[in-house]
């Protein structure tokens, strides 16, 4: 493993191997075959990656993402790594330079898409060519249990045959248990040792409301949570996305829609926009992300439902790969199960898979309407037990109220069943609220007894119990396309009285997160701002110059490190986190010049903590205890405690660190002296002998400058 870890340093610049990265590398070392699940961010590629570079060979990646190639052999080369790709948007003479660079053994990693490493002409270079290892990436397109089957993937199997003694890795970021067994049986893994990783993204809050103003709701919760943030918005239709993301930029946000249906150099041009830009949101159908690796994405934002949990957790979790806190947020509706529920009854598929996407849609739909913790649920859907509920959820943060929906039930299925199962959910509804409505009095279903039975609900709140007897399976869509809604067998002990239905009621609007915030902002102190922010510019320069995406020069996490240390030579940069020999050698003079440029202020180079600096920095620009004490969500008395700390390390002067005047400073030390509390260090005593008229705190701060200025 030496070799291993050396290259994790000089190269990665890491120190240590995260989750079970190190037992992977070594059994592919070993030259066994491993399959590994690793949640997004989780360090999938450097498992693949530096056994490709310690053995012998050319490390074949095979990943079905053309369009991300670049970037990820981008990204390589930013290291020193020498990768390359080959796929269809390469030209002639590329391709043929490419080849001919494998058969000279002068690349250490290539990208492949699927359905060209299959063709003779890539095979047999190979058999000429030695490999290091093949990476099957985003394995669990070869299973059609799973959600994205690729047909090309199944004939990834031959690679154990031809090339036997060649280990291979198979991996995923998302696959239930029966889409594991299908990735195993199809690519001839029987003999790989299997790696499971925790599904948990403890750093993405979840989230999901009802579909009520979803558009307003959205844009209360960016402008609440993200206002400057980068974050993907999903939708079910191209029309939306546009829509969407006009709105938006009517708003003042940079918003791009991205979809199948636009040309493909549009798509190009606002994917790199979002890549390359700072606060971009993407709003997409589900055609957007896969593979994306930008680690600064702070909010995914579904406006539809899914079609599975596997999908919503693989989008989601494109929010926060760099582990710092993200937003998974939902608003679905009605309409869309409904939707949802028509287009795979309709699809042409066959029987089997429409009945797994109706599976895996009931899944999702009891994902949505959970009253309990929605992690736990999440990860019990790919076997994993969580001990206790999360407190990172909305159901944990604000435990929905539910009420007795029995009787609601009843009157909402047993209008479906004097209408003769005919009519869809705003027809039912109107007859509900008992609606003057020519078509209900043509119908004559003015007439039945549960005419207006129900108006002691809204429409609104009407279509939240539907919403729920659907997902529930109370109620079946009809196929016809009408979305007439059906009775199913499950209604009938409910019909009769025979069994109590506990509903979720409709949500309060939703309250600011105030500590998640704080905790956000908190990471960088006040004083590395300005530093920090100078750092992002000089990296989106950088950026800008080459042409790559600012996060492949370095990430976020990497430059609020160097705004907090402040490295002075390159050998301090080398501790830094994600600072490797190349990232060295290329930026390392930029970034240290930069910081030199921004030397930490005389009064705060000190070895106090981050807490009582913070403090300090604050009461540098003129702020008094009282306004630190409110901007930080402190106590007064805290911050008198930091001052006094600052005060008894010689930073700071009591007079300075005080609003006294010179009578009340006099008075407050004569009472120490007489009282000889610089000995006893009873604070109780002189704030009695001062009739308590000063705060303990000042009086605290004034003790600690007799103390070191006796
Ligand atoms: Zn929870």
């Amino acid at each position: 493993m030496q070799p291993a870890h050396q290259i994790l340093k000089t190269t990665f610049g890491y120190n240590e191997f995260r989750h079970n990265q190190a037992d992977i590398i070594q059994s592919l070392l070993d030259g066994q075959d491993a399959f590994t699940l690793m949640p997004t961010g989780g360090g999938k590629s450097l498992c693949y990656q530096i056994p490709a570079l310690v053995r012998d060979g050319v490390g074949v990646v095979i990943s079905p993402l053309i369009a991300l190639m670049q970037d990820q052999v981008n990204a390589l080369r930013q290291l020193g790594i020498q990768a390359a790709f080959l796929n269809s948007t390469l030209d002639q003479a590329s391709q043929q330079q490419i080849e001919q660079s494998l058969l000279d053994g002068a690349l250490d990693l290539i990208y492949i898409a699927p359905e060209r490493l299959m063709t003779e002409r890539m095979l047999s270079l190979l058999d000429q060519t030695r490999v290091a290892l093949f990476a099957i990436d985003e394995a669990h397109c070869v299973s059609q249990w799973g959600h994205d089957f690729r047909k090309e993937y199944q004939q990834l199997s031959i690679l154990h045959e031809r090339y036997p003694d060649v280990p291979r890795i198979a991996l995923t970021a998302t696959a239930d248990r029966r889409t594991r067994a299908e990735i195993i049986t199809q690519l001839n893994l029987q003999q790989a040792t299997v790696f499971l990783n925790s599904f948990d993204r403890p750093n993405i809050h979840y989230a999901v409301s009802e579909g009520q103003n979803a558009k307003e709701q959205l844009w209360r919760f960016i402008q609440r949570e993200h206002p400057q943030d980068a974050g993907i918005i999903y939708c079910l239709s191209r029309k939306k996305t546009e829509s969407i993301a006009r709105w938006l930029a009517g708003k003042g946000r940079l918003a791009l829609p991205y979809h199948a249906g636009l040309p493909s150099e549009v798509r190009q041009r606002h994917q790199e926009r979002f890549l390359r830009e700072e606060g971009v949101i993407i709003v997409a159908t589900i055609a957007f992300g896969m593979g994306i690796d930008k680690p600064d994405v702070r909010f995914v934002a579904h406006l539809n439902l899914p079609k599975s949990i596997e999908a919503y957790y693989q989008e989601t979790g494109r929010a926060g790969r760099d582990g710092e806190p993200a937003n998974a947020w939902m608003a679905y509706g009605l309409q869309d199960v409904i939707t949802l529920r028509q287009m795979m009854q309709e699809g042409d598929a066959n029987e089997q898979f429409k009945r797994i996407a109706l599976q895996k849609l009931e899944a999702m739909l009891g994902l949505c309407e959970l009253i309990s913790c929605r992690r736990q649920a999440l990860l019990a859907y790919f076997d994993e037990t969580l001990a206790a509920p999360c407190g990172n959820c909305d159901n944990c943060t604000r435990p929905p109220r539910t009420w007795d929906g029995s009787v609601a039930a009843q009157k909402a299925l047993s209008t479906i069943y004097r209408t003769n199962q005919r009519f869809g959910v705003n027809y039912i509804i109107d007859v509900l609220v008992g609606k003057d409505d020519e078509r209900i009095r043509k119908n004559r279903h003015d007439q039945i007894s549960t005419y207006g039975i129900g108006d002691e609900h809204t429409g609104a709140e009407w279509r939240s119990i539907f919403r729920q007897l659907i997902a529930q399976g109370y109620l079946s869509v009809d196929v016809d396309g009408y979305g007439a809604l059906k009775l199913t067998e499950k209604c009938r002990p409910l019909l009769r009285g025979e069994q109590r239905l506990e509903l979720r009621k409709m949500a309060r609007p939703e309250k600011i997160k105030k500590e998640k915030r704080a905790q956000k902002q908190q990471e960088l102190r006040t004083i590395d701002t300005p530093l920090f922010e100078a750092l992002r510019a000089l990296r989106l320069s950088l950026a800008q110059e080459q042409g790559v995406p600012p996060y492949v020069i370095f990430h976020d996490t990497t430059l609020a490190e160097m705004a907090r240390t402040r490295p002075a030579t390159p050998d301090a940069m080398r501790y830094i986190s994600g600072v490797g020999e190349q990232k060295l050698k290329h930026y390392g003079r930029q970034f240290l010049q930069e910081i030199a440029k921004h030397p930490l202020p005389e009064l705060l180079d000190n070895h106090l903590s981050d807490t009582i600096n913070e403090t300090l920095a604050l009461h540098q620009q003129g702020k008094d205890a009282e306004a630190i004490a409110q901007q930080r969500g402190l106590k007064p008395a805290t911050i008198y405690i930091h001052l006094a700390e600052a005060v008894a390390a010689g930073c700071l002067s009591a007079r300075d660190a005080l609003p006294l005047d010179d009578a009340q400073y006099a008075e407050i030390v004569n009472a120490i002296e007489l009282l000889g509390t610089e000995e006893d260090g009873s604070l109780k005593s002189l704030y009695e002998a001062l009739d308590e008229q000063y705060d303990y705190g000042v009086l605290r701060c004034l003790l600690a400058g007799c103390q070191i200025n006796p």
